[in-house]
């Protein structure tokens, strides 16, 4: 039975990263009718906030990757039947369990001082060695420590790892067999002084704990999990399997950063990405589709999803294809959908438009194949919005021309004749028509004038788009003003 959990630290945002780290786990666990677990690793007290948290729980939320077990969403309490699942929250079981280790001798107090450390790091580094440090410490005996201990002195505890004396294996399931000899790692840090467990341990003891079957991660945690296999050994429990996903990259292979653009999920939420699209475009960042298909659901990917199909290779952020896929997917809404999806954008802009909602849909589906984000909306429908309507310093030239006054002239008077509210596009060219009989005028002499009336400049959105979806009293304003 498939449980596979993400377990965000919460000292920042979510990033692209993360979100496909979730994403894969996710859909491992639904492909598999199995649980998704979301686990906060907060016991880096210094560094994780509630803001944090609450970001990632939110933009977790946004993606819709809702999860079996872990935070309520709203209230950000623990549900679920293997909770805690803070590990601010799970102090007692890690110290029960370092506790157990120091009993058996599998760890010892450390009483090294940071100086003494980093002398035995720099005389490492020197002598060519890896850094790692040999505590005196590690053959001293519990009695010995407790008393040290008594007498105020700090101490870190750290696992003891120079028995081991062999090599991990395990195959990873992006990477295949890997090896790790058991002396790339010293005796590493399970308890800080403070008493506040370390990454490596709680992840082992959670993951435990709490069932997990599979542990999809970033790249960069690969040398953790020789650690953590210590760590599983020396307890007795089998570890979970593992499948290490390939860093994201920049469009000049470097680390995805942000000085080339969003990386966080907020950020793109807020430059008007779909979710949809966002879920589409990480998916094949590292997947891909058995028939290589690129425009995919959730659904879609759950059905096709198999971890055998994972790359080890460097996977890279495209934005131009990420832009592209986000129009592919806004194309895909209804008008309904995607007029409640540019609300939040349009409200920047205090736009004031109709309430109508055969207006509104009508609106979506003229400016549907215009848009690559949810942004784009605002430059769209600023011509529609009475408000923003000014004539602007562009028009002087063609407001000066000899038949510009006839023109509109002519435009307003045919426009309030116009019997009803609002014309049709094979009406607007008719009304053009007669303007163009009326006066003489045609071509730019004609066309540029009735725009610098509807949109207060001589140049942009096709007319017979926009004149059918701005109300008759609005153009007939709007022609005064250009008249005036
Ligand atoms: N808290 C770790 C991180 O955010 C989790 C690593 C893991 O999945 O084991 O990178």
């Amino acid at each position: 039975h498939v449980r596979v959990r993400f377990a965000p630290s919460p000292t920042g945002y979510l990033h692209v990263g993360g979100a496909r780290t979730a994403l894969y786990n996710y859909l491992y666990a639904k492909k598999n009718k199995g649980e998704f677990i979301l686990r906060i690793e907060d016991t880096d007290e210094a560094r994780s906030t509630q803001e944090s948290l609450r970001g990632v729980v939110d933009d977790m939320v946004w993606l819709n990757l809702l999860w079996d077990e872990g935070v309520d969403p709203v209230t950000l309490k623990d549900v679920g039947p293997n909770g805690p699942y803070r590990q601010s929250e799970r102090q007692a079981i890690y110290k029960e369990i370092a506790e157990k280790f120091l009993n058996e001798g599998k760890a010892y107090y450390c009483f090294l001082t940071d100086a003494e450390i980093e002398a035995q790091r720099e005389a490492a580094i020197k002598a060519g060695r890896p850094p790692q440090i040999t505590s005196p410490y590690q053959d001293w005996t519990l009695e010995q420590a407790k008393e040290k201990l008594a007498a105020g002195e700090k101490a870190v505890v750290r696992f003891k790892t120079r028995h081991l004396k062999k090599d991990y294996i395990f195959t990873d399931h992006v990477r295949g067999e890997v090896k790790f000899p058991s002396d790339m790692v010293g005796d590493f840090v399970i308890l800080r002084s403070g008493g506040m467990p370390v990454y490596n341990f709680c992840c082992v003891v959670d993951d435990h704990l709490m069932k997990i079957t599979h542990v999809f991660r970033a790249e960069e945690h690969l040398p953790n999990t020789l650690r953590q296999l210590m760590i599983y050994e020396a307890m007795g429990w089998q570890a979970p399997e593992f499948g290490h996903m390939a860093l994201i990259l920049d469009e000049d292979r470097q680390k995805l950063s942000k000085r080339k653009g969003a990386v966080a999920c907020g950020q793109l939420k807020d430059e008007g990405y779909l979710p949809s699209a966002v879920l589409n475009f990480i998916a094949l960042l590292g997947w891909s589709h058995p028939e290589g298909k690129e425009i995919l659901t959730v659904d879609e990917m759950i059905q096709a999803f198999d971890i055998s199909r994972l790359n080890s290779a460097g996977a890279i952020f495209d934005r131009v294809k990420f832009k592209w896929m986000n129009a592919q997917h806004l194309r895909a809404l209804s008008n309904k959908d995607l007029w409640n999806a540019i609300q939040p954008f349009l409200a920047r802009e205090k736009m004031e438009l109709p309430q109508d909602p055969a207006w509104q849909e009508q609106s979506v589906a003229v400016f549907k194949t215009s848009m690559e984000t949810l942004v784009d909306a605002i430059e769209l429908y600023k011509p529609l919005n009475d408000k923003s309507y000014v004539v602007l310093p562009e028009s002087e030239e063609t407001l000066k021309w000899e038949p510009t006054k006839a023109v509109l002239t002519a435009w307003r008077d045919l426009v309030k004749a116009h019997p009803s509210d609002y014309m049709t596009e094979a009406e607007f060219l008719k009304i053009q028509d007669e303007v163009k009989n009326a006066t003489g005028a045609k071509g730019k002499n004609l066309f540029m004038p009735i725009r610098v009336a509807v949109i207060g400049k001589p140049h942009g959105t096709e007319l017979k788009i926009l004149v059918p979806l701005i109300k008759k009293s609005s153009l007939i304003a709007r022609a005064e003003e250009a008249l005036a």
